[in-house]
């Protein structure tokens, strides 16, 4: 075998036969290029039969596709990137970032901890409304004890920080 017939075999993702691993054994060149080959072969002597018919039983493209995959990213993770550089540029790299934005209460937010404060404090806090909007909390002090366990008085914390107009203690 020479050298353009090997890269040709590999380029087409053919497996790696007998002439080929001999090809490799015998020119350093070749070697250097394609040698996890044989790397390849001699920690896997034989692929699995599972393996076998997982690849050759597919349809030829996806087959062509799948091995072309993993050859280039052998080759990508190799740095060789003869496969990876013709055929798969790299994607753009992208960076993602989180942000946590969080922003202040709006009307609809300030209703809903409102009747939330109704339905479990209502001998402790009273509510005035206008319409779908709140317009005033008054509580007892005393209800500020619940801030560490109970959401709802957590909502009306958050009220008293944003909206500090429409919290009144009585
Ligand atoms: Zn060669």
């Amino acid at each position: 075998m020479r050298c353009d017939e090997l890269r040709q075999q590999m380029l087409d993702g053919a497996p790696a036969d007998a002439a080929a691993h001999e090809h490799i054994a015998s020119c350093p060149e070749c070697r250097d290029e394609f040698g996890f080959v044989t790397t390849m072969r001699q920690a896997h002597p034989e692929p699995s039969a599972a393996l076998r018919e997982r690849v050759l039983g597919r349809p030829r493209r996806r087959f062509r596709w799948s091995v072309a995959a993993v050859a280039a990213s052998i080759a990508l993770a190799l740095g060789a990137g003869f496969v990876g550089g013709r055929a798969f540029p790299q994607p753009p790299r992208v960076e993602i970032r989180s942000v946590v934005v969080q922003r202040p209460m709006d009307d609809r937010e300030v209703f809903c901890t409102a009747l939330a404060l109704l339905s479990v404090y209502k001998s402790q806090i009273d509510c005035e409304f206008s319409g779908m909007t709140c317009t005033r909390i008054k509580a007892d002090r005393d209800v500020m004890k619940m801030l560490p366990y109970c959401p709802v008085i957590q909502n009306m914390d958050r009220v008293m920080h944003e909206r500090p107009e429409l919290v009144v203690f009585r």
